[in-house]
């Protein structure tokens, strides 16, 4: 078997589904992108044992009466309105104390007002402010690139509206982190938003740009652990298996260097194990993808010692042991 860091969904909405299935799915660890905070202290800390690790954005910044305020599945008091730039520290600041880590900002015209320039700006500034990233739902002509141009650090979906041109998809591969998302297109069914979006996403990752998976949990039929079909949708867009199992086991969106020590546990307190053999032909797609979606989640130190590589020490690592 192999064993790997656990698994990320950095995209999903905890508040929307029942999690209860995840670690048998293969997923370790989840970034919540909006609607749900723990209500209890015992929630925010995982005992290794029961469930995926999660992070979370809290509220829904945006403008008064804009997406996700209106909706239907956004839950009661998961939108938190943002009129102008002088409201944003406070927004922020409420996330922050809730115990954010990333702040989700949207930005859809399609449904309705959007954040101003000078208000998204603002944001942006009072979460860098406070070494948190930002990530913005994006859609309708130009939200991606107004998104770009604020200083957002992550798209919570790779844009879908429109193709982007190259120029600002080669401006963002220097700077911006996708989240992919794509399979909510159709859901096996490809609509002609999933067709946009799989280009940018392949154009994106040609150009050098960061991909992590996501598959906004919570939106539609899509399974509760690995979604084959995300994993299918991102080997067509060039990434190699080695670079989705990258999308896979990155840690979690942070403005703070993260300081990783080596070894499948590096990134927290479950792995993702995986039996059989992986494929040894890099071109066995269909292979490589039979052997992940065998993936589980489990406790770090559940794992018998002898399958987890021994991590040699560090440099740093020896001077802890000295001081
Ligand atoms: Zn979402």
């Amino acid at each position: 078997m192999t064993v790997l860091p656990g698994f990320l969904d950095a995209h999903v909405h905890l508040a929307l589904i029942d999690p209860a299935g995840l670690t048998a799915g293969g997923i370790s660890r989840v970034l919540d992108l909006g609607g749900w905070t723990p209500r209890l202290a015992t929630d925010a800390g995982p005992a290794a044992d029961a469930g995926p690790e999660a992070r979370f954005a809290g509220q829904f910044l945006g403008a008064p009466g804009g997406y996700p305020s209106r909706q239907a599945w956004a839950p009661a008091g998961s939108a938190c309105p943002v009129a102008a730039p002088a409201d944003a520290a406070a927004a922020v600041a409420r996330q922050a104390a809730a115990g954010a880590s990333v702040i989700k900002v949207t930005l859809n015209s399609a449904a309705g007002p959007v954040l101003a320039a000078d208000t998204l700006a603002a944001i942006v500034a009072a979460a860098h402010e406070r070494m948190l990233p930002v990530a913005a739902h994006t859609e309708g002509a130009g939200q991606a690139s107004a998104a770009f141009d604020a200083g957002v650090d992550l798209l919570a979906h790779t844009p879908f509206s429109e193709a982007l041109p190259e120029k600002l998809l080669t401006a963002m591969a220097g700077r911006m982190t996708w989240i992919s998302t794509l399979d909510i297109h159709g859901w096996g069914h490809p609509t002609r938003a999933f067709a946009v979006a799989s280009d940018n996403l392949a154009r994106f990752h040609a150009a050098g740009g960061r991909v992590l998976y996501g598959t906004d949990l919570g939106n539609g039929p899509l399974p509760v652990g690995l979604n084959r079909r995300e994993i299918e949708a991102l080997l067509a867009c060039g990434l190699t298996p080695d670079e989705v199992l990258a999308a896979l086991t990155a840690d979690f969106p942070s403005r703070t260097p993260v300081h990783r020590a080596a070894g499948p546990d590096a990134a927290g307190h479950r792995v993702t194990v995986i039996p059989g053999d992986r494929p040894t032909d890099p071109h066995d797609l269909a292979g490589f993808t039979d052997w992940l979606l065998g993936a589980r989640s489990q406790p770090a130190r559940s794992v018998p010692a002898p399958a987890v590589p021994t991590r040699s020490l560090t440099r740093p690592d020896l001077e802890d042991l000295e001081s």
